[in-house]
């Protein structure tokens, strides 16, 4: 038999963790699906910056996050959410079949930005990286590429820049705060190259080379897509206006530098905005 949920979020990091909270602080039966792993970017994040009162380290953070959340009743599932039908229920395709929901959060956050590469996939595992925290450490002593010119491309060229050898941060344009600037000119094994774009990566197995638009060639050993900028919208589109399917968190909020604080007053908006759609009316 199909199971029925009051909701069903989708996407498991800070904006869908808090939604789920809120409403099953309110007595409603939530699931939260993440095709990875629940914490969402949080996981990936070494130092958390932006964060009032503290930095604390990502997965530990993930990980309080996620205790708080189970404690007030959601239930974690794991697994692709693939589709969604609009309706009275809504029908969720989840990893272990089709779930029905009276309204369904979407918290599915953002894609990383892969410019005019298109071949990332090929890459993965022989070099292309999305997380510096993870994956830094197996650059130690080489030479790195940060993709990307916003506030955490330069975190992660700075955290990189801690273990390699040496690190370009390829941008079209910077758009990082002065504090940022600051840190980055006084790293002096980092080395910016504004108005250029990575085209093509190279290596016989592993990555040894990047590509950009103005002709030139990096030597590097590991290329970081730092900026996520693509909004995973494909069920938000599914649901074509459903007002009971809403989004939360970095997957519908305008563009600008996205941060955990925002996606969690978002998460806990939407949240809100649930609770009082399934409140009986009188
Ligand atoms: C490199 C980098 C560093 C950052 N550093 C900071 C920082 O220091 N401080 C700060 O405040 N902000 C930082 N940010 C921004 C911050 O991480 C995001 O704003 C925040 O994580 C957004 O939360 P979210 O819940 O909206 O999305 P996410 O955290 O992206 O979570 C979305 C979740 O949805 C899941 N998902 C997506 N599609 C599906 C699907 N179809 N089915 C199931 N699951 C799905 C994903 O697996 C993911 O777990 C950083 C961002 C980047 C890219």
């Amino acid at each position: 038999m199909t199971e029925s949920w009051d909701v069903v979020v989708v996407g498991a990091g800070i904006a869908g963790l808090t939604a789920a909270r809120v409403c099953a602080e309110q007595g409603l039966r939530v699931v939260a699906h993440d095709m990875l792993a629940p914490g969402g970017r949080l996981i990936n994040l070494g130092a958390v910056q932006a964060w009032p009162g503290g930095t604390p380290q990502g997965p530990e953070f993930a990980g309080a996050l996620l205790e708080e959340v189970m404690t007030a009743g959601v239930e974690i599932a794991y697994g692709e959410v693939t589709g969604l039908t609009p309706g009275r229920p809504i029908t969720v395709e989840t990893g272990e079949g089709p779930v029905t929901a009276r309204a369904v959060v979407v918290a599915t956050g953002l894609a990383a930005d892969e410019g005019a590469l298109t071949d990332t996939r090929d890459w993965a595992g022989r070099g292309l990286s999305e997380c510096a925290s993870c994956d830094g450490p197996l650059y130690a002593g080489k030479k790195v590429v940060v993709l990307g010119g916003d506030e955490w491309s330069a975190a992660e060229a700075l955290e990189l820049a801690e273990v390699a050898a040496h690190v370009t941060v390829v941008a079209a344009r910077t758009s990082w705060s002065a504090a940022a600037e600051r840190a980055v000119g006084a790293a002096p094994s980092i080395e910016v190259r504004r108005g250029a774009t990575a085209t093509g990566l190279e290596g016989p197995s592993a990555l040894a080379a990047v590509h950009l638009d103005d002709g030139t060639t990096i030597e590097a050993a590991g290329v970081f897509l730092a900026a996520a900028t693509r909004p995973r919208r494909a069920l938000l589109d599914a649901a074509g206006g459903d007002p009971h399917v809403l989004a939360a968190g970095d997957v519908g909020l305008p563009a600008h530098t996205p941060t955990l604080l925002a996606a969690a007053a978002d998460g806990r908006r939407a949240g809100l905005a649930v609770v009082d759609l399934l409140s009986p009316k009188d």
